[in-house]
């Protein structure tokens, strides 16, 4: 795409962010606790970086500077700090929200796959799938298109993390926040006075306990767990791990057969015993992938964490980070859109169908469309349409 059109791109989509900060510009302010204490940072349509280190003395300051600014990103910090405007180190950290990223590529082992779309410079046309370019030969670039298969296989993980924070680690449920991120996930804030002051070490073990880190199938003696269940499974031959080669595939066979016929437990203790050992520790990976929760690690252990400021637009789809208040029926694609309906004419060079608001668009290829403006700023935004 060239220059001027991305800055046409750039103006239109500036314009429309300006109208959803002046309009929901104080729902973002009201859902950030401690604005003193957090640093704040933010892109914006006409910076080539990001500008960190901000802090704001109070709502008022912060929604102005909204307004005012009209970031392309913006986000504040996990911590809390006695000084957030200064350099990291001279900050004084006094705490942090726990914070859980639930992200589509994360999770690419539960299903997760994005239609892949390729971008030609070269002859300016989008392509499904194909690499290189199938006119000029030329290697194109790639962009991820999420789709709301990929957006529900994450909805699922994050209801099972909300299930486990509470019912295993004894999280109140009233003190946990879910927000659609605004482009390929969920995230979890956790509120509580008590686990703010968690240091990393902290965070890390809890990350370990839902990354089942150091997960062992020696110990796995207790069939209520969904572990056991799973290898039960394995060693039934209803469920094969992947990555085997062709002999562990019939090694694992031979053995199922012969515990046939065992009562669960003393099927797993057998398989415990005669899985030789490679074999073993491929078993004990995918009984772990299984059961583990795919959260991004980094996110919940970095007490310095920048995350994405709820109500606040993404600069990559035009969607809010929006609060989810019931999960079964949130729809990313209807619940998220911050943007003004008031169509907008664009050119697409391609988009694959999509649904926005229970209205079903595209796909389009080399078209001029007029559209809401919340579908158009998610073209132009995706990089896949121009600004006329
Ligand atoms: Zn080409």
């Amino acid at each position: 795409m060239g220059a001027d059109k991305t800055w046409a791109n750039r103006i239109i989509l500036r314009q429309l962010f300006k109208e959803h900060y002046f309009k929901d510009g104080r729902r973002v302010v009201e859902s950030i606790d401690d604005i003193p204490k957090r640093e704040f940072a933010y892109t914006a349509f006409d910076l080539d970086s990001i500008v960190r280190h901000k802090s704001f003395r109070g709502p008022k300051e912060l929604q102005d500077f909204l307004v005012k600014n009209i970031p392309s990103n913006f986000y504040h910090s996990s911590g809390f700090y006695l000084f957030p405007e200064r350099e990291m180190h001279q900050k004084e950290w006094m705490g942090a929200t726990l914070i859980f990223d639930l992200d589509a590529d994360h999770l690419h082992h539960r299903g997760v796959s994005p239609l892949i779309l390729n971008l030609c410079e070269e002859c300016d046309e989008i392509f499904e799938s194909q690499d290189p370019c199938p006119q000029c030969g030329k290697e194109t670039s790639k962009l991820d298109w999420i789709t709301e298969k990929d957006l529900g296989i994450v909805k699922a993980e994050t209801k099972r993390l909300l299930d486990i924070l509470e019912g295993r680690l004894g999280f109140e449920a009233s003190s946990m926040k879910a927000y659609f991120s605004g482009s390929r996930g969920y995230h979890i804030h956790v509120e509580d006075e008590e686990l703010k002051e968690l240091g990393q070490e902290e965070r890390n073990e809890i990350v370990d306990y839902l990354m089942m880190v150091g997960y062992s199938l020696r110990h796995e003696r207790d069939p209520k767990k969904g572990t056991f269940a799973h290898l039960l499974k394995v060693a039934r031959g209803e469920n094969v791990p992947n990555g085997l080669d062709k002999e562990e595939k019939k090694a694992l066979l031979r053995l199922t057969k012969k515990l046939a016929g065992l009562a669960p437990n003393e099927i797993v203790s057998s398989l415990n015993a005669e899985l030789p050992k490679a074999l073993a520790s491929k078993v004990e990976e995918y009984v772990r992938r299984a059961e583990m929760v795919g959260v991004d690690p980094v996110v919940t252990t970095d007490i310095h964490r920048l995350i994405r400021a709820p109500y606040s637009l993404h600069n990559k789809t035009g969607l809010t980070k929006q609060k989810v208040e019931d999960i079964d029926s949130f729809d990313p694609f209807a619940d998220a859109v911050g943007i003004s309906s008031e169509p907008i004419e664009i050119f697409v060079r391609y988009a694959p169908r999509m649904i926005f608001k229970s209205d079903e668009y595209g796909p389009y290829r080399a078209s001029r469309v007029r559209l809401p403006g919340y579908v158009a700023a998610y073209l132009l935004a995706r990089g896949v349409a121009y600004a006329e």
